[in-house]
């Protein structure tokens, strides 16, 4: 196992202390020497992440007049959101390294996850927040005895402050979007995805995205999966933004946006004006001939609540944003009456009630 550049495609050994190519700076992701048998897979703490259930909506696919709709219940991950599949193993490798401090910045669901996966490894953490985050996510990552600091102003404030509190005391910055580890330990939900489907995946996979990690580790598994063979074909993957924070959209579509600096949203979890990912986020969506769409705040909310009404699924505002796309997409002739779609519920309700 080792990590390698996405630009320049030279190799390092996998560490948790190397975020960024030595080379070139660029993000990394893991990869694995297939002439070595057994090669060594990260360790990973658990707390019984994973094997998520999908079930079909009927009634929502009758109300938005496609046949067949499918969710993926991420909600129902330890800490309530698809981040445990990522902290379980990028906390399993900074724990094996013996490192006992680390930094994080999130708008809540990330840091609630880091802070009970390092809880359990007995590792010391610090989270950075944008003041504005739900209540019940910061009260969330308190209970499990991090140390919480509240930034003002929008979210990639909490990540400028992250950055300055590791230059200061030299703890490790456990970063979810950048971590080569969290990216791998995201790509659960595909594999999954495939073992539970089979040969029956869906035409399409509409994903909420601010800073794409849930994205491009579905993108690299349906691509590993594809060029072994294990599948024949793969869905077409769309990004879902706020029209507030959509970068991706803007680029995608060949739109003009400007970042409004005092711009919120109520789907904090894709507050992202600048993911560091970008480029992958870009290649994740045009090489299966997916798309990427933004909504409103209006539709994110009501799409929450048709969403609990018909089908008796409370998620996060993040969650239902893609719900919301999924309507945007097919008002654009992207996705057809008859075409089967299946929707990751990224995050429970119950931690952001806005
Ligand atoms: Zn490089």
């Amino acid at each position: 196992m080792y990590f390698e550049c996405i630009d320049c495609a030279s190799s390092t050994i996998a560490n948790p202390t190397i975020l960024r190519c030595p080379d070139c700076n660029s993000p990394l992701i893991i990869n694995y020497d297939a002439s070595q048998s057994n090669y060594e897979l990260p360790k990973t703490i658990t707390l019984g992440e994973g094997n998520t259930s999908i079930i079909e909506l009927t009634r929502f696919s009758q109300a938005i007049g496609i046949t067949k709709v499918y969710a993926k219940l991420e909600n129902t991950n330890p800490t309530g959101s698809f981040k445990d599949r990522g902290s379980s193993v990028m906390i399993g490798a900074i724990s094996s390294a013996g490192i006992k401090d680390i930094v994080e910045d999130s708008s809540g669901n990330a840091g609630a996850s880091v802070a009970a996966y390092a809880a359990r490894a007995n590792i010391s953490t610090h989270i950075f927040v944008p003041e504005s985050a739900p209540k019940a996510k910061i009260d969330q990552i308190t209970v499990y005895g991090a140390t919480v600091h509240k930034v003002p102003g929008h979210r990639d404030n909490a990540t400028k402050k992250a950055h300055d509190f590791v230059s200061q005391t030299g703890f490790l910055y456990a970063s979810h979007n950048i971590n080569p580890y969290f990216l791998e330990g995201t790509k659960s939900f595909a594999f999954e995805l495939v073992d539970q489907l089979k040969n029956n995946l869906p035409d399409h996979i509409v994903i909420p995205v601010g800073n794409g990690s849930l994205l491009i580790a579905t993108y690299l598994t349906l691509k590993h999966l594809k060029n072994l063979g294990s599948i024949t074909r793969v869905p077409k993957l769309h990004a879902i933004q706020s029209e507030r924070f959509m970068p991706i959209v803007a680029e995608v579509n060949d739109t003009q946006w400007q970042f409004d600096q005092n711009a919120t949203t109520v789907a904090g979890g894709i507050a992202s004006s600048n993911p560091p990912r970008f480029k992958q986020i870009l290649t994740s969506i045009n090489e299966f001939n997916g798309s990427a769409a933004s909504v409103t705040e209006e539709s994110i909310l009501g799409y929450r609540s048709l969403l609990a009404e018909s089908e008796g699924i409370y998620m996060e505002p993040t969650s239902s944003a893609a719900f919301a796309g999924l309507h945007a997409l097919a008002d654009k002739n992207i996705i057809g009456p008859s075409d089967t779609v299946l929707i990751p519920v990224t995050g429970n309700g119950l931690k952001d009630s806005n």
